[in-house]
């Protein structure tokens, strides 16, 4: 049951933009390298220069090939490219070269889990298509002697545009696809996924619907390029839509923009339909034909993908599957978790600590998990010291905060913090002894039925051992001494 918003459905279909990663454009041999002083990477072809044709980039479909796989899709063995003709003075052809009949990569999904309230479910968002496409420049809208500015060195540079079903009914559902995309595509390093420099660019076409009914009027809202914008830009979309509804008004369908300074989206144009373009097979450019051979090829020299490698992980370590796909977040994590997992033997409690106390305290300082002051090798002798109880759960913190500030290492920091647990039980039986005699009256009240009489003497004894009494032991020995073999919460 999809979570309704003012008895309305949303519903919700991404477009997406990954560059991929090529040193060259998609039909020329200029750089696509970040940055450039403008038009200085823009050559014959990418400025439309009569006389010049787009010859294919080996590594752009090559990187189409990989995504496909990547997210289960079928790979078209021969796929057309089209002219899509607009006129915008960015676009030095008057046509961009994409795919529109036949796209590269044609159908596949994409699955992540999601919080709803206390349940984490699994999502599945089926994906239609991915096809290869070239981009515009850019203007530069600065005043240059009261004139606006084109700079062609993004011309050219080669673009998978990935399209969903309308398949997510939040602005949360929509934000974890779009994590989890941009974790497919970094993973298999096909994108940079910059999104600051517009790597990795999603377009959110939005409606909403009464449950069960027809779909709504969409409106797509341009170049989301932060995951919190993205999911401000639709939470306001939704009810913007909403109340135009509620106020009988229909919605137009639109192309908006998000506005991040005052949280609005705003009607930038009505939306072409694809009529419009006057879509035509590019004469300039044989079918693009994938042989079968290649396809294996490319599938046998792919890393290990997200997903795989989660499913290994539930096997080979015993890990819930929550936990797997958390730590398959980026191979960084998953190294790091491995490396941990071996070395201490401990899977689960690896994984614990690096989805708490680690991840909490990279996230804090804004470092990622290369940067982790405390090394795979010393947080698995920290899980050895709590594991063969020589230190409890709460001075591995102690001794975690330690590792992090560089104070030393796991048994030199246990020892100089004193941290070791009691485990002489004589001594820890006096403790207990003396502590039963000097509070007779919780001690009279435990043994009335009050539970909660005990909390007042495990405190008391915990105190008097300096926090290294291990707390099962202080429980086992205490009830025993209290005449009850019955464990209390
Ligand atoms: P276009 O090519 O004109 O942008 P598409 O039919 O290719 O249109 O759809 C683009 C995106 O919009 C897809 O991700 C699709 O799932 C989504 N979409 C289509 N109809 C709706 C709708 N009524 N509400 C929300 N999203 C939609
Ligand atoms: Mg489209």
């Amino acid at each position: 049951m999809s979570k309704l918003v003012q008895g309305y459905e949303v519903v919700i279909g991404f477009e997406t933009h990954a560059q991929l990663s090529t040193q060259s454009k998609i039909f020329s041999r200029a750089s696509v390298a970040f940055g450039a002083e403008p038009n200085t990477q823009a050559c014959a072809v990418d400025m439309a220069l009569p006389g010049t044709l787009p010859v294919m980039n080996i590594g752009a479909v090559e990187r189409a090939i990989e995504f496909g796989l990547a997210i289960n899709a079928h790979i078209a063995e021969r796929s057309i490219f089209a002219r899509k003709n607009y006129f915008y003075p960015d676009l030095p052809k008057g046509y961009q070269i994409s795919q529109f009949e036949i796209p590269v990569v044609q159908g596949g999904e994409v699955s992540f889990f999601l919080e709803e309230g206390k349940e984490t479910v699994r999502k599945t968002v089926r994906l239609e298509r991915a096809h290869l496409e070239e981009d515009a420049g850019k203007s530069l809208h600065e005043d240059f002697i009261g004139q606006s500015g084109i700079d062609l060195n993004r011309a050219g540079t080669p673009l998978l545009e990935i399209v969903t079903q309308p398949d997510m009914r939040s602005s949360e559902e929509a934000v974890a696809y779009a994590k989890e995309l941009h974790k497919i595509v970094t993973w298999i390093g096909i994108c940079d996924g910059n999104m600051q420099e517009g790597s990795f660019r999603c377009d959110a076409n939005v409606s909403v619907r009464k449950p069960g009914g027809e779909l709504g009027t969409r409106r797509e809202i341009k170049n989301l390029n932060s995951f919190k914008f993205m999911q401000q830009a639709i939470d306001y979309e939704v009810r913007w839509q909403i109340d135009q509804i509620e106020d009988g008004i229909a919605i137009q369908q639109a192309t908006v923009l998000f506005d991040p300074d005052t949280g609005e989206t705003r009607a930038m144009r009505t939306k072409e339909d694809a009529a419009d373009y006057r879509y035509f097979p590019d004469p300039d450019l044989p079918p693009l034909v994938i042989g079968r051979d290649w396809v294996e090829r490319v599938k046998g020299e792919m890393a290990e993908l997200p997903r795989v490698m989660a499913e290994r992980f539930v096997k080979d370590y015993a890990l819930p599957e929550y936990d797997a796909t958390q730590l398959t977040q980026s191979k960084a994590v998953a190294a790091y978790f491995e490396a941990t997992a071996k070395d201490c033997g401990q899977a689960k409690l690896a994984s614990n600590w690096i989805m708490g106390e680690v991840s909490r305290r990279l996230n804090a300082s804004e470092l990622s998990i290369e940067q982790s002051p405390v090394s795979a090798a010393q947080l698995a002798a920290l899980i050895g010291r709590i594991s063969d109880n020589t230190i409890s759960n709460n001075a591995a913190r102690q001794v975690f905060e330690g590792l992090w500030n560089g104070e030393g290492e796991v048994d030199a920091l246990i020892d100089a913090k004193g941290l070791k647990q009691m485990n002489d039980t004589g001594e820890l039986e006096k403790i207990i002894d003396d502590v039963l005699a000097a509070n007779p009256k919780n001690v009279e009240e435990f043994k009335a039925g009050n539970a909660k009489a005990l909390n007042g003497l495990v405190g008391p004894i915990m105190k008097a051992s300096k926090g290294k009494a291990n707390p099962g032991q202080v429980n086992t020995f205490l009830l025993k001494k209290l005449g009850t073999a019955q464990r209390l919460e």
